[in-house]
């Protein structure tokens, strides 16, 4: 075991991808080769949508082949128009999914605990040209979904769930995507399910199912009609293969990180100027980010000071999610996305730091990291 301030020899990344037995993805991939059919909605697609309708506990689950695609369609089924609240502390996918979808983004502030869109801010922000609001479960941490259907339906507007960080979220039981319109996941390679790239759609309303199948396949029904401008967002028999394999890991990759997420919480409590993620009541998390915050005054270094330290010791933390989408040149000219309308969202992103949170990570490694953070502390 290596000594709290030796560096790492070889990099420790944010994150590492499951990667199943390769035979049991190869034997997957006979069955594909066998089928002679790569793609559209083949049988590798139709197992792995019904699985994920029932890991996820929800009626309807429509893969896509991106959760960038997939988040599109949504805003495309429920024919949004106008502006979409949404919050400036996500992943660019979000907004730039409004941007492209014709829309414009209106940033609203974060609460200060769960980092996700603030309810209270809502209200204000919502005009005659608001259509729905575009919230974010930010790193798997549930919205205030009760309060945010309130306003919605007070005020006849859609909601969309990004649940990209969501995966396997239950609230007393429930999947996260029963609530809202719709819910995207993102199977991209740095979630913790994943099908390589690849992402869903969950929903509970029946009716949505054709318009979004339809949407996905360029709005074609049959060889004689196609009856809307849809896009091609189909995932391949290959993703869902791979999807399928991946998919038998996630108990035991969910069940290892659960006990590094803990391991992480002893080594670091009561470390003045660390804020550790908090136990939700009635939450199954993600598992999909550890994610700390840094206060410049009590810890004595700033996070940028932090992240700097790790890397120089081989530990790639990453500070997601900065900067703040309404900073980027494309939406920094909005009226919302002034400094002055953000003032918790622009404190919060200068403290977080997503540490290393994986399943092969060793509890030694762990331990190594969070001694490499206590002796950084001054003060
Ligand atoms: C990963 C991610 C996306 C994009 O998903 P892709 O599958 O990579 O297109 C969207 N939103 C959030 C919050 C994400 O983290």
């Amino acid at each position: 075991m290596s000594s709290p301030v030796t560096p790492f020899e070889q990099p420790i990344y944010v994150t590492r991808p499951i990667l199943p037995d390769l035979a049991a993805f190869t034997g997957r991939l006979k069955d594909v080769w066998d089928s002679k059919w790569l793609t559209n909605h083949g049988r590798q697609h139709d197992l792995l949508e019904r699985a994920l309708a029932a890991y996820l506990k929800t009626p309807h689950v429509s893969l896509f082949n991106n959760g960038t695609i997939a988040l599109l369609v949504a805003c495309r089924a429920l024919e949004l128009k106008g502006e979409v609240i949404t919050t400036p502390f996500t992943f660019p996918a979000t907004p730039h999914v409004l941007a492209w979808s014709g829309l414009t983004p209106v940033f609203c502030d974060i609460d200060p605990r769960t980092m996700d869109l603030d309810p209270a801010r809502i209200e204000a922000a919502i005009t005659p040209r608001t259509t729905g609001i575009l919230a974010v479960h930010v790193y798997g941490t549930p919205c205030d979904v009760a309060a945010i259907q309130r306003i919605a339906d007070a005020r006849g507007l859609r909601v969309i769930y990004d649940a990209a960080h969501a995966f396997g979220v239950e609230v007393n039981g429930a999947g996260i995507a029963t609530v809202g319109d719709i819910s995207m996941f993102s199977f991209h390679a740095t979630k913790l399910f994943h099908t390589a790239e690849g992402g869903a759609l969950a929903f509970r309303d029946p009716a949505l199912k054709d318009r979004i199948y339809l949407l996905r396949n360029f709005g074609i029904r049959n060889e004689e009609q196609v009856l809307l401008a849809g896009i091609n967002g189909k995932m391949n028999e290959l993703q869902a293969a791979l999807g399928l394999a991946v998919l038998e890991c996630v108990p035991a990759e969910w069940a290892r990180r659960e006990r590094i997420f803990n391991l992480y919480r002893e080594e670091l409590a009561g470390v003045p100027g660390i804020t550790l993620p908090a136990d939700l009541p009635g939450v199954r998390r993600s598992n999909q980010y550890f994610v700390i915050r840094i206060d410049r005054q009590c810890f004595g270094l700033s996070r940028d000071e932090v992240h700097a330290a790790l890397k120089e010791r081989n530990v790639h933390a990453r500070r997601y999610f900065s900067p703040l989408c309404s900073e980027y040149p494309c939406y920094r000219e909005l009226p919302s996305a002034a400094p002055a309308n953000l003032p918790v969202a622009q404190r919060v992103v200068q403290e977080v730091l997503c540490l290393p949170f994986y399943g092969a990570l060793s509890d030694d490694d762990v331990r190594a990291i969070c001694g490499m953070l206590i002796s950084l502390r001054r003060g």
